[in-house]
C-alpha cells in the first residue's frame, strides 16, 4: 500500500505547543508524521540534535503514527529519500505565508511530485516562537506554558 507519508521539518529549538498543535490536527490526514529535524551545522542551537529529538520523542511517546527524525540537505531530497509526498507546515502570519510561498514554490521546481501542505495556526498560539520561547528561558523566565507536556 502506498503510505500517506508527511514530513514535518524545522530545527524545533525548542519544539513549541505551535508545532503540537499543528502535528496534531494534521494527524487525519495523513498515515504518518515524520517530524524531521534539519540539521545545519552553521546554525548555533539552545539544545543538540541528540536532546531535540528525545524530548519530540518523548512528546509523542504515546503516536504510532509519529516518527521523529534528522536530514542534512535539502528538505524536498529527504521527502524523496524517504518516499514521503507529503511536506507540512504550520503558518502564523503574513510573514510565514510569504515566506512559505517561495519555498514551497521552489520545491515544487525541484520536486513536483512532494506537495507541500499548510495548516493555519491556531488562534492561540499564533504568537508563539521558538525565537521567544528560548529568549524567556535564557533570561530564567518560565517557559512552560509554550511548552508541550510529556505524557
Ligand atoms: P524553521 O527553522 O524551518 O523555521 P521552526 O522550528 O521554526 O522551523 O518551525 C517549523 C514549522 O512550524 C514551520 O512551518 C513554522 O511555520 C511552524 N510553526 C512555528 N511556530 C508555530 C506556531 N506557533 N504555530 C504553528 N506553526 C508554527
Amino acid at each position: 500500500m502506498n503510505l500517506r507519508t508527511a514530513v514535518f521539518p524545522g530545527s524545533f529549538d525548542p519544539f513549541t505547543v505551535g508545532h503540537a498543535d499543528i502535528v496534531k490536527r494534521a494527524l487525519p490526514l495523513f498515515d504518518q508524521i515524520v517530524i524531521a529535524l534539519g540539521e545545519n551545522s552553521q546554525k548555533k542551537y539552545m539544545n543538540t540534535l541528540e536532546e531535540r529529538m528525545n524530548n519530540i520523542r518523548a512528546i509523542f511517546k504515546d503516536y504510532d503514527q509519529i516518527q521523529v527524525d534528522s536530514f542534512k540537505g535539502l528538505t524536498v531530497d529527504y521527502c524523496k529519500k524517504i518516499d514521503a509526498r507529503f511536506l507540512l507546515r504550520g503558518l502564523r502570519n503574513t510573514a510565514d505565508f510569504e515566506y512559505e510561498r517561495n519555498i514551497a514554490n521552489m520545491n515544487r521546481e525541484i520536486h513536483p511530485e512532494v506537495e507541500t501542505v499548510f495548516l493555519m495556526c491556531s488562534p492561540q498560539h499564533v504568537s508563539v516562537s521558538s525565537t521567544i520561547v528560548r529568549e524567556i528561558i535564557k533570561h530564567g523566565g518560565d517557559a512552560s506554558p509554550f511548552l508541550p507536556v510529556k505524557p
